[in-house]
């Protein structure tokens, strides 16, 4: 049997296969979450023409030193027109915010700093208005490129789309972005005992959990899934679903079960038969008996069976396989550092115990969550974090700090 790899010898094989996907173009309204492909550049000043920052009257500054003063009001500017009056001296004209500022003014006085204005019946605008406080040329005004200039790079590649970048963008105008392809996933599940979802359920099988788990895990870290499916502990079987997941061109073959050493684990021949093993059995728990290898050329991950090893194993190494593929840095996670609130035990491996963070006195603090079999799932959904005992380490003591990674924190 092979020495146990550890975890970065074994992820930097696996990243090693992976590379940036090709550049696709989608419409900002399914961008989010995508990473950007090439650098996006202003075409145009951001405010594209000076505005009022308040709703006002717009003047010439100098006129309203020393206040009060009177001055006339020649016009009214909504927001969205282009003004074609002029101030002269003693003028001012109604104006709301982002409303185009008017030639002849260099500020606006907002209207709580003026008086009740006099109105005249015949125009539907205020005809004199008295200042109560003056203000200096620029005031409250918004003046255009003040935001963005024309050329300035505003976002990156390789970053990731949130909603206020797409905010930004839209208001260049932009319908489409470069973003890169997102990865195409197949999921396949093996074991005799699996159900699935909404079938009944004979004495002696399970729910296929691991296949709904994996794909909203694909989904959450920026991959589609392209095939999925489930077959029996059987060579054939297993054999023939690889076969029908190759048809959907996938990225990646990614697999649960049937990797360890049970006497029906016919993941591994499977992989051997019509490819290459490369990696079996890393030094971590849960999840030693983790798989790496290519089908007919096709990166292939074989995930532990038990959920919990299929979920950390996901985290741990499918993670930063799909941020490769996506152009993110493979190491971009959310990371802590924990005081633990009681002691925890490991066997040497390097240990991914799923813990519940909490900030207590100042400090993050960590607690095991729910019972730690690699078969429970609740210890999962009860947990927000998974924390981190390195290789080597067989005690940690109550109040000792450790490393954890949030689960969920890249849920946007
Ligand atoms: P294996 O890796 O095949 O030895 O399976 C390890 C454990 O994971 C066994 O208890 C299996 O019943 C369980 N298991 C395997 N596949 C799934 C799945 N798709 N959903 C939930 N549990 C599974
Ligand atoms: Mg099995």
């Amino acid at each position: 049997m092979p020495e146990l790899t550890s975890v970065k010898d074994a992820l930097g094989q696996l990243l090693s296969a992976f590379s940036r996907l090709p550049a696709e173009n989608v419409s900002l309204a399914h961008a989010l979450g995508r990473v950007l492909a090439e650098d996006v550049s202003a075409v145009f000043d951001l405010p594209p023409f000076t505005n009022s920052g308040m709703d006002g009257y717009a003047v010439r500054a100098a006129d309203t030193t020393p206040a009060p003063q009177t001055l006339t009001v020649i016009g009214d500017i909504p927001a969205g027109l282009a003004p074609e009056l002029k101030l002269q001296s003693g003028q001012a004209a109604r104006i709301m915010t982002g409303a185009m500022l008017p030639a002849g003014a260099d500020a606006v006085i907002p209207i709580e700093w003026t008086d009740q204005p006099v109105f005249d019946p015949s125009q539907g605008f205020p005809h004199l208005i008295t200042t109560r406080q003056s203000v200096q040329p620029g005031d409250f005004i918004r003046p255009l490129g003040q935001d963005v200039r024309t050329g300035q790079t505003i976002l990156s590649a390789g970053h990731r789309l949130c909603a206020q970048d797409l905010g930004l963008l839209a208001s260049f105008g932009l319908t489409t972005l470069k973003v890169v392809r997102r990865p195409r996933v197949a999921l396949l599940s093996t074991g005799d005992e699996l159900v699935e979802p909404g079938l009944p359920l004979p004495l002696g099988k399970i729910y296929n959990s691991n296949s709904v788990m994996l794909g909203a895990l694909v989904r959450q870290f920026g991959g589609q899934v392209c095939f999925q499916a489930a077959a029996p502990d059987h060579p054939q079987a297993i054999h023939d679903m690889f076969a029908r997941a190759l048809e959907q061109s996938p990225d990646l073959l990614l697999t649960s079960a049937g990797v360890s050493v049970g006497a029906f684990d016919y993941v591994r021949d499977c992989i051997q038969a019509d490819g290459q093993l490369t990696l079996w059995r890393v030094n971590m728990r849960p999840g030693k008996p983790l798989a790496f290898g290519s089908y007919q050329h096709i990166p292939v991950i074989g995930l532990p069976g038990n959920p919990v090893s299929a979920f950390v194993t996901f985290q741990v190494f499918v993670v930063p396989v799909l941020h490769t593929l996506t152009g993110l840095p493979a190491d971009s996670r959310a990371q802590v550092t924990v005081a633990l609130a009681e002691p925890i035990e490991s066997d040497g491996r390097e240990t991914y115990a799923r813990a519940l963070v909490t900030w207590q006195n100042g400090a993050w603090t960590a607690r095991l969550a729910e019972h730690q079999g690699s078969g429970n799932l609740l210890s999962l959904v009860r947990a927000n974090a998974l924390l981190i005992v390195p290789s080597g380490v067989k005690s940690l003591p109550v109040q000792s700090q450790a490393a954890a990674w949030w689960l969920n924190a890249d849920l946007s």
